[in-house]
């Protein structure tokens, strides 16, 4: 949705993808199908730091042990490093996808950064609609049952009437990855997209 969006106004504006190296196959292939339909020529990969890894994930099975330490190496960092030398930013969140986004502005300033979040308003109605009159393929895993999709350790499918996002980091108090928390992710007691 906000990549249609964005290939209205530049197909190559600057997108990060951050890839944490525990994400689906679907995903990653969803991504290459997204940058040939819509012709984008911005992707950047962005990638956990060698160095980080080494030190607190040599075996790749942090995310059993402390997931926000997990998400700290493989998102947080990784992003705010990619932001460096940016003044801006967009995000896709939308205020129905969980309880902690409820209040979401479509205007924020975080880390000395303008924060946009134009699909803040957006209903899963507006989106639907949205989506069937410009003919765009949803992830492929939406089908199977899981509306919000991170890393495959950490995403579960979700019943009716659930929130979106309740299949994230399941059986945790853990909602959010860090990436949009004012402490960035830093928090220790498992409050950490
Ligand atoms: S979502 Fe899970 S696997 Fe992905 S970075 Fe966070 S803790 Fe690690």
């Amino acid at each position: 949705m906000l990549l249609h969006l964005l290939t209205q106004v530049d197909r190559g504006a600057p997108v990060l993808f951050v890839d944490t190296q525990k994400l689906f196959g679907e995903t990653l292939r969803y991504r290459e199908a997204l940058i040939g339909r819509f012709g984008l020529t911005g992707v950047r990969t962005i990638l956990p730091y060698a160095d980080d890894l080494a030190t607190a994930d040599p075996q790749g099975s942090l995310w059993l042990r402390d997931t926000d330490a997990c998400c700290h190496i493989r998102k947080v960092l990784p992003l705010e490093r990619a932001l460096e030398g940016f003044d801006a930013w967009i995000t896709g969140r939308k205020r129905f996808q969980s309880s902690g986004r409820a209040d979401l502005d479509v205007f924020e300033v975080a880390e000395g950064r303008i924060k946009l979040n134009p699909l803040a308003n957006w209903s899963v109605a507006q989106l639907k609609e949205y989506a069937e009159q410009h003919d765009l393929p949803p992830h492929p895993m939406v089908a199977q049952g899981y509306p919000s999709i991170g890393c495959m350790p950490c995403t579960d499918k979700v019943a009716p009437g659930e929130d979106p996002r309740a299949g994230r980091w399941r059986g945790a108090e853990k909602i959010e990855c860090g990436i949009h928390l004012p402490t960035h992710g830093r928090e220790i007691d498992g409050s950490g997209i």
